[in-house]
């Protein structure tokens, strides 16, 4: 069982020379949102032809949307097979599933959950040769648009990343189930979406970045990532603030939006630098990677890079954003203590690891990561203080 190398993107798009890289865009096929959208799944996967679906949803998802998600297939004329995913996206669960399903004659994969599962659903009907269709019910991340699965181990160790040919068939984001969720997720893909921006924007100007395709950003890319952004800084407290009280409004619709489908949009085509490449490091800390959510140490990780880039007037207003949502801004909010030497050279160690932070335009070392991660810790401390009003205070300082 071995993670898939055979659509790597920058195989395929990159010249065998080297020179000339093309710009590459890429997208699913249709995107739905709006309040109780996943009643008409039915309907919209008729644009799909499909007779027989496979839906892979937790047990606790399936106790609270199944009956709505069978009814709908049903109405449709649909059958369906429903399978019950573990928790992780491991290439152990993805090939039980594959093979259970490998003789039922599916025309298609219903992925109803969070990043895990929706990431699980693309591998699993990638095996079956299916198109993939997407119901997230968290909008925490920016794995719904994407044609790649981040895979673990069944412990929840990251593996890596495969590839697929095809983009999602549909996706389709219910906003009165993501309102219904616990406020952290939303924020959390807050601090996902916002990183968006200020990495397309470094591979935009940098001629020698690449995308996640291996290819050069587009226009539409970078448009996308900087909408998502301003999105972001005009809406994202009230957005939260609607969770909070578990309403769907206009700005949790415009949050849903930018955290799902221009953030995805955006980091796929637009390109990903520092922030992620800090972000990932962040999970070799036990205690960050027990207790914090993507999105959170995303946030940190973006801070970083501003400060890399040493645009401190436009770390400081993201950071006052951050903490007024209830993002971190300052390694204490992801229990890393500041001064432990060891924990720092671990994720700058890792960060170095990470080829997509080589996006930066300028020569990086341990040093000078250091340097960035303090800054933003310092920067982040300062604006925390005077952010001690916020209405969001729920991380530990
Ligand atoms: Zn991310």
């Amino acid at each position: 069982m071995d993670i898939s190398n055979a659509y790597l993107p920058g195989a395929v798009f990159a010249p065998p020379d080297g020179d000339g890289v093309p710009r590459v865009f890429i997208a699913p096929q249709r995107y739905v949102q709006g309040d109780g959208v996943l009643a008409h799944i039915g309907r919209y996967l008729s644009l799909v032809r499909v007779r027989r679906a496979a839906i892979l949803i937790s047990a606790g998802g399936r106790t609270r949307h199944g009956r709505i998600l069978e009814g709908s297939l049903r109405a449709a004329g649909i059958e369906s097979v429903v399978r019950i995913f573990g928790g992780e996206c491991s290439l152990e669960e993805i090939e039980t599933h594959a093979q259970a399903l490998g003789a039922e004659r599916i025309d298609c994969v219903v992925a109803v959950g969070g990043g895990k599962c929706v990431d699980a659903g693309k591998a699993v009907a990638f095996r079956i040769d299916a198109p993939v269709i997407i119901a997230p019910t968290l909008a925490s991340n920016d794995a719904p648009c994407s044609a790649l699965s981040v895979l673990y181990t069944p412990a929840g160790v990251w593996t890596g990343v495969e590839f697929y040919p095809c983009s999602p068939a549909l996706v389709v984001v219910d906003t009165g189930i993501v309102a219904a969720a616990d406020e952290r997720f939303l924020v959390s893909g807050m601090g996902d979406a916002m990183a968006t921006w200020y990495e397309a924007d470094v591979c935009l100007r940098n001629p020698g970045a690449l995308t996640v395709l291996g290819a050069r950003p587009t226009l539409a890319s970078a448009a996308i990532g900087e909408r998502c952004a301003q999105t972001l800084f005009e809406q994202g407290s009230a957005a939260a603030a609607a969770v909070a009280s578990g309403t769907v409004n206009a700005a949790l619709e415009a949050v849903v939006e930018a955290n799902t489908l221009l953030s995805g949009l955006g980091f796929e085509s637009g390109g990903l630098a520092a922030a992620h490449g800090f972000a990932q490091s962040f999970t070799a800390i036990p205690a960050t990677l027990a207790g914090y959510l993507h999105g959170e140490m995303v946030a940190m990780g973006t801070l970083a890079q501003l400060i890399l880039e040493s645009r401190v007037d436009e770390a400081r207003r993201v950071a006052t954003f951050f903490a007024h949502v209830g993002l971190p801004v300052h390694l204490g909010q992801l229990a890393i203590e500041a001064g432990d030497a060891a924990a720092l050279d671990t994720i700058v160690t890792g960060a170095l690891g990470v080829p997509f932070i080589y996006n930066m335009p300028m020569a990086l070392d341990a040093a000078i990561l250091r340097r960035g991660l303090i800054g933003a810790h310092e920067l982040g401390l300062e604006v925390g203080r005077r952010a001690g009003d916020a209405p969001y205070r729920r991380l530990h300082s």
